[in-house]
């Protein structure tokens, strides 16, 4: 394949990128985004293999052959709640390959660069080395702490900030050093030593940043492979890869500065760590004691109190998709919606465990789109609901982000479930959620605790409903 194929697919692919990214902004259409997205990285793949550049075919097609199956089995294999935790592990990835391809740049013998362009070159490698690691090593944390192999609590190191601005201070003096030598061994010594402090931050970001943050580090991290993977497309001269890259970090920046706001956060600070310690606690988890007493309810009367609203919204969380109760949840609302009752469905931009979690799932479950609504859409309509059903949802329905100042989610914005005329918590235990915080929603007059698996208990509830 000639230079001028090799542009014109490029281009072919960067339409389909963008078109890709168009498409999974909504529900309705992120099918056809997904797919302009396979085919858009095949066109990409194959130009860049056929292309000049690929002097032996052979041991790419086996690494492609190797590297395919394992992520072919990976996400075969990944539960739904798991997913998070291999976003983390495919961003890790991301890192790593700048950092190699960084280092191969750099002792490439058939590179010969002189004056400015040496220059430039070495600051890109510099730099893709720098992202690279920190993605490297932050997202090897994230994939940790997602996946409970590391305490989810932030680890704060007395002086964490200054630790930090020491580090990018000596990054920064170094980059001048590597600058200035001539290429070979003390330009390594440099990249080495520059690596190994971007390692060191990278774990020390992470570890920093507490369980309610970790949404915006996952996409905060997915920013950062886009810029990783943008530095290594400089290094390769690959404009696709600087492009695709670009397209990664601003919308993973975009999406991050989004859930920031979803959780009433500051960028800034969510980066800076520590969420989740200072500040005292909320009132209702002050020694684990508990607020009052919860009114548990069968799933007898939890059928009895649908079959006589006339509007119900189930608010699904985490819960939902640890007991795949989706299906059920779909069967449920069905058979509601066969007796004229008006069934929605309310969903909190951080409920689960990673964005559009809920949404992907009541999705495969065939929940039709129109009655599934954001936060913003919703969260007016409770006062004028019947029933509002949470399905293993904590944090997202915690009424403290409002009433309790001192609570480490105050202003996160949240699902007013309450002001409904009665709502039903399904949950299997008075365990907090990924917060660590209590929940006062369990005491309020109006709630009704229905405990156990939620598949299970939805299963019993569909019976009933059937039944009466
Ligand atoms: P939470 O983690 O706050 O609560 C989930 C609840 O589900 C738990 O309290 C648990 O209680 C219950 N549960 C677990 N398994 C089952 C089951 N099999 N059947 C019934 N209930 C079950 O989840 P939310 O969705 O309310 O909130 C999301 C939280 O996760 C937020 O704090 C958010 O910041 C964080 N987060 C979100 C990410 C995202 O991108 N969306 C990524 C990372 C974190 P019990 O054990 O008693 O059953």
């Amino acid at each position: 394949m000639n230079e001028g194929l090799v542009t014109v697919s490029y281009i072919a692919a960067t339409i389909l990128f963008i078109l890709s990214l168009g498409g999974l902004s909504n529900p309705e259409t992120s099918r056809r985004g997904n797919y302009y997205g396979m085919v858009g990285m095949a066109i990409a793949v194959i130009a860049t293999v056929l292309g000049p550049k690929v002097t032996s075919v052979v041991p790419i097609v086996i690494a492609m052959l190797i590297g395919g199956s394992i992520g072919l089995t990976a996400a075969k294999r990944v539960q739904m709640t798991q997913m998070p935790e291999l976003v983390a592990a495919m961003h890790s990835l991301v890192g790593l390959a700048a950092v190699l391809i960084g280092f191969a740049s750099y002792l490439d013998p058939s590179a010969h660069f002189t004056g400015v362009e040496k220059t430039i070159h070495e600051v890109e490698i510099y730099i893709g080395i720098l992202i690279g690691a920190v993605t490297f090593s932050g997202s090897v944390i994230a994939f940790g702490k997602l996946a409970g192999k590391i305490d989810g609590k932030p680890l704060l190191l007395p002086g964490r900030h200054v630790l930090n601005l020491l580090g990018l201070l000596t990054v920064i003096w170094f980059c001048n050093l590597f600058l200035n030598v001539e290429s070979g061994g003390a330009g390594i010594l440099f990249l080495v030593v520059m690596t190994v402090i971007a390692l060191a931050f990278g774990v020390h970001m992470v570890m920093a940043i507490g369980g309610a943050d970790m949404p915006v580090v996952v996409s905060m991290l997915n920013s950062y492979s886009g810029w990783a993977a943008a530095a290594t497309g400089f290094m390769l001269s690959n404009d696709l890869l600087i492009v695709t890259g670009a397209l990664v970090g601003s919308s993973g920046a975009i999406l991050s500065f989004i859930m920031c706001r979803a959780m009433n956060r500051n960028f800034v600070s969510v980066i800076a760590g520590g969420f989740g310690t200072g500040g005292g606690s909320s009132a209702a988890a002050l020694d684990g004691q508990p607020q009052g007493e919860v009114q548990p309810i069968s799933a007898e009367d939890t059928a009895e109190l649908m079959r006589n609203a006339s509007k119900i919204i189930f608010v699904p969380g985490y819960g939902m998709a640890v007991a795949q109760a989706q299906h059920t949840v779909f069967e449920i609302t069905k058979a509601l919606r066969e007796r004229g009752i008006d069934v929605h469905f309310a969903i909190h931009p951080v409920a689960g465990r990673m964005p559009g979690h809920m949404n992907v799932l009541l999705a495969e479950a065939k929940v039709p789109y129109d009655i599934v609504a954001e936060m913003d859409e919703i969260n007016d309509e409770f006062a004028a609901t019947d029933l509002a059903m949470v399905i293993g949802a904590n944090d997202i329905v915690n009424p403290a982000a409002q009433d309790d100042p001192n609570s480490p989610i105050a202003g996160m914005p949240v699902l007013e479930v309450w002001k409904a005329k009665t709502s039903i918590v399904m949950k299997r235990s008075m365990a907090s959620g990924y917060a660590g915080v209590d929940n006062p929603l369990f005491y309020k007059e109006n709630n009704r605790m229905l405990f156990g698996d939620a598949k299970k208990m939805l299963d019993e509830v569909l019976t009933a409903l059937r039944a009466g």
